[in-house]
């Protein structure tokens, strides 16, 4: 019986995903991040172990045969995956976790955690997704017109999610995201398995 609650974060890339998640996480020891493993290059600043797991394609496609991914999906040419285990045993131990994934990556989940909560992030306009894409130096032109190309996608899928967060103001974000968080865990089932001495009351005499 898994105490925690699964959540899903999706984006498009430059939605402002990663601010808001590491944020959350500041305030909130509770919930945790899962760590992907991938084939994508480290980003500069990137830690292994810490942003991502970086592994090689066949290292990856090991794992992948092994069933050692909860779900696991090619994004913009690489491959991510996440943990199956690491995943099992955070949650059985009452951590909440929030896995940052794609929808290809969310229907999987949903399929199999049936009571996994998904949050969509998107940002407040088209134009405004460009403007931040382009600002961010990492990534070449190219890069970032596929990136563009791949958010329409992303988008498309944001009504299989259970809360939309428009990134306009980050601190209005914040307080959004962190209200879909709470009010998520106080849901009975999720409550009956946090707190099962509680419930119990009313089963006596
Ligand atoms: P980035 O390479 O910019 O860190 O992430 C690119 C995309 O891969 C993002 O949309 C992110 O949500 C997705 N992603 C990261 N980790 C995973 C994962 O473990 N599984 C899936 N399905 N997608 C992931």
């Amino acid at each position: 019986m898994t105490i925690g609650t699964l959540f899903i974060i999706a984006a498009p890339s430059g939605a402002g995903k990663t601010t808001l998640v590491n944020r959350l996480l500041a305030n909130d020891a509770q919930v945790r991040r899962s760590i992907s493993y991938t084939t994508r290059a480290p980003r500069p600043g990137e830690v292994n172990g810490g942003d991502y797991h970086f592994v090689d394609l066949p290292q990856f496609m090991a794992m992948r045969s092994r069933g050692e991914f909860v779900e696991s999906a090619e994004v913009h040419g690489n491959y991510y995956g996440t943990s199956r285990a690491w995943l099992e045993a955070q949650m059985t131990s009452g951590m909440d976790m929030l896995l940052e994934i794609d929808w290809q990556g969310a229907q999987q989940i949903q399929r199999e955690f049936t009571e996994a909560v998904g949050i969509f992030i998107l940002p407040p306009s088209m134009d405004e997704l460009k403007r931040r894409l382009q600002q961010r130096a990492t990534d070449s032109p190219e890069v970032i017109a596929r990136r563009l190309a791949a958010a329409r996608d992303e988008m498309r899928h944001v009504t299989e999610f259970d809360f939309a967060i428009i990134n306009r103001d980050l601190d209005v974000a914040l307080g959004e995201l962190t209200a879909a968080v709470r009010a998520s865990r106080l849901r009975v089932k999720r409550q009956l398995a946090r707190h099962p001495d509680v419930f119990r009351f009313f089963e006596q005499d």
